[in-house]
């Protein structure tokens, strides 16, 4: 039953694009001029936000990733940093930024590490100085496990970074050779390691599962071996073979092992969410996994629709009831800073509706496993289940959802469908736009 409960299942990969809900559909330049008259004028009463910032270099590129990023070139990534600081400057002097505090903070890419210890700490002071930081605040840095040498976790450990996220994807060498992860798996673990003895207290891994060539037995050595580390959070991502990629070229011709199907994949998350709660983790969204004592607050935040300042090329962001995407491209961005009119680096921007705020809500919310009613009510004065009782209705009697007086959760069978549960919240339009873009 749990493999079959819609026509077709929707990735995992396309439930954060599918947040931006409704972005796709309005390319209004009246909304992003309102956005920066908005943010310029009005304040923000002290709210809590988190922060985003990109780093789209990688100093060596991984066959399978999908993300927005280049190879490091020094004179381009000095010309981007610059454009950042810029861009850093220019938000800090509106009015609602400047009342703003920040509560977590998230230096992603990319690889940040790939940057020089120098560029990194430069940066760090930059946003402190800038930003109204909590004390308390939770600050991370994407890494990998190979360009985090040479002092540079020490100089990040100093300067207030308090939360790694590595991303390992596998131990398992012969599977690392073939997503060309130029470390082995020995070399893995003594960087994470000397992560710990550093004094790191919160770190994360990224694990892939339904990899070529990958067995459930090395799925589960993975995820043993995760947890005989004793971190404190470890996220289990299916793999992604995005249409048109070199690494999809390599499968289609038989280079590279096909991955396993959907059966397959259904299965690994499942191992994925027995083995980790059975090693004490608890299952905080549906990739993170976390010791009872700790979370991922950025993901949180996020996930919870709170406001989020994003920076850098691509990164996207929510001010108010402003979504908003930056534009895609390393020198594009440097031009749109370096404009004659001093540009803030928005490409797509949308004023959101109660309505639409509502669905945005929803969609996010459900990446949290729970959605609390009250707190829906707190937000938009009504009850959850008087503005979408047919899905809520449907869902239920599926078994996708379970309800109670105070939330609305993801049943196992939930968390496997999440995408198309989400889906279920999302206006029909939209869902026709972002099958023509994301679909198969
Ligand atoms: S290091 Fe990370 S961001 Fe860079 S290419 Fe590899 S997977 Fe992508």
């Amino acid at each position: 039953m749990i493999y079959n409960m819609y026509s077709k299942r929707k990735g995992f990969e396309i439930l954060c694009p599918l947040g931006s809900y409704p972005l796709f559909l309005r390319k209004n330049k009246d909304d992003k001029e309102d956005m920066i008259k908005f943010i310029a004028e009005e304040g923000t009463r002290h709210k809590t936000s988190s922060l985003y910032v990109h780093i789209p270099f990688c100093d060596s590129l991984c066959n399978f990733c999908c993300f927005y990023r280049g190879l490091l070139e020094e004179t381009q990534a000095n010309r981007y940093l610059d454009a950042l600081k810029k861009e850093i400057v220019r938000y800090s002097d509106t009015e609602y930024i400047r009342s703003s505090s920040f509560a977590s903070i998230y230096i992603g890419g990319g690889t940040p590490t790939s940057l020089r210890t120098e560029q990194l700490t430069d940066l760090l002071s930059l946003l402190k100085e800038r930003f109204k930081i909590r004390s308390d605040a939770e600050i991370t840095v994407e890494t990998t496990t190979h360009n985090a040498e040479g002092g540079k976790l020490e100089a990040l450990y100093e300067n207030g970074v308090n939360r790694l996220s590595f991303g390992v994807q596998t131990f398992k060498d012969s599977i690392r050779n073939i997503l060309t992860l130029t470390d082995t798996r020995s070399e893995v673990i003594s960087v994470i390691r000397a992560a710990q003895e550093i004094g790191f207290e919160n770190i994360d891994i990224d694990l892939m599962y339904n990899l070529p060539g990958q067995s459930m037995d090395d799925w589960k050595m993975d995820l043993r071996q995760a947890a005989e580390l004793e971190l404190e959070s470890i996220s289990p991502n299916p793999l992604f073979v995005a249409r048109g990629t070199a690494f999809a070229k390599q499968i289609a011709t038989g280079e590279i092992p096909p991955r396993s199907g959907d059966q397959t994949e259904i299965d690994m998350y499942l191992l994925a969410i027995n083995e980790l709660e059975n090693a004490g983790y608890r299952q905080q969204n549906l990739v993170h996994f976390v010791l009872p004592e700790k979370e991922h607050l950025y993901a949180r935040m996020r996930f919870g629709s709170q406001d989020c300042l994003a920076l850098g090329t691509s990164g996207g962001g929510f001010l108010g009831a402003y979504l908003y995407g930056n534009v895609r491209g390393i020198n594009r961005y440097i031009e749109k800073i370096e404009s004659a009119n001093a540009e803030f680096p928005v490409n797509i921007c949308a004023k959101l509706t109660a309505e639409e705020l509502m669905h945005k809500y929803m969609i996010w919310g459900l990446h949290s496993i729970e959605v609390s009613k009250n707190a829906f009510w707190e937000l938009f004065g009504v009850e959850l289940t008087d503005v979408f009782p047919e899905q809520i209705e449907s869902l239920e009697r599926r078994g996708l959802i379970e309800s109670d007086g105070s939330k609305i959760a993801l049943t196992t069978a939930g968390k496997v469908w999440c995408t198309n549960v989400a889906e279920e919240f999302c206006p029909e339009k939209y869902v026709t736009i972002f099958e023509k873009m994301f679909g198969d």
